[in-house]
């Protein structure tokens, strides 16, 4: 949904400068998923598994071996131009990068977590080898707007959690609850914060598809 980097094409999970805007990132908080992703408590921070090795022999497991910075071919991995990147912004040779995420919310769904900044990185020792994690803070923009030939910035709403969003998903039947289209769908929340609305829970968030999202959004302002 809201796919406007068509997810479902990208081959990778961390796609650094995937256009000259920005990054974008594929995550999973699911039990089963190959990396350990997650957001913290505060809900702006993610922190964000590196990336294996790829398998180069059958009888050796990427999960067995250190995460690499560079390729066997002397190039930058996607974790390098990460790291990179890190390394430049805290030395103040460019701003951070900016990193659209989405998350998985359930097999074949895919949801837009929002612009985060990257700004840092550890190195960490898990059973037994080194993986990064990349940390990323929640942007104060939400959407770069491409109708015309300059993009611009839009100021961020709020963050709907994952579990709701999941929640909301299977009761809306995956839907627009208002005509049942059943693609360009956004979550939207009911009750704008700026108006009152209080803590973001399924029953002040439903599915919209993008005309009657923009109609409602007509009628509030
Ligand atoms: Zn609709």
């Amino acid at each position: 949904m809201c796919d406007s980097e068509d997810v479902q094409t990208l081959q990778r999970g961390m796609n650094f400068n995937l256009n000259s805007d920005y990054s974008v990132i594929l995550m999973s908080q699911r039990r089963n998923a190959p990396y350990t992703d997650c957001i913290h408590e505060d809900e702006i921070t993610i922190e964000y598994e590196g990336h294996d090795v790829p398998m180069f022999d059958p009888t050796i497991d990427p999960k067995s071996i250190d995460q690499s910075l560079y390729t066997k071919s002397g190039s930058l991995t996607q974790n390098g131009k990460f790291v990179k990147a890190i390394d430049e912004y805290k030395s103040d040779l460019r701003v951070a990068e900016l990193v659209r995420v989405y998350e998985k919310i359930i097999p074949g769904i895919w949801s837009e977590r929002g612009f985060f900044k990257l700004i840092d990185y550890i190195k960490k020792d898990s059973n037994g080898r080194m993986v990064f994690r990349f940390i990323l803070k929640e942007s104060e923009v939400e959407e770069l707007e491409n109708n015309s030939s300059t993009r611009r910035m839009r100021p961020r709403s709020r963050i709907i959690p994952t579990v709701v969003k999941k929640e909301v998903w299977e009761r809306d039947g995956g839907q627009c609850v208002m005509c049942g289209r059943t693609d360009e769908l956004h979550f939207d929340h009911d009750l704008p914060f700026s108006k009152g609305g209080t803590s973001i829970t399924a029953e002040n968030v439903r599915i919209l598809c993008a005309r009657h999202n923009l109609e409602k959004s007509d009628k509030i302002q």
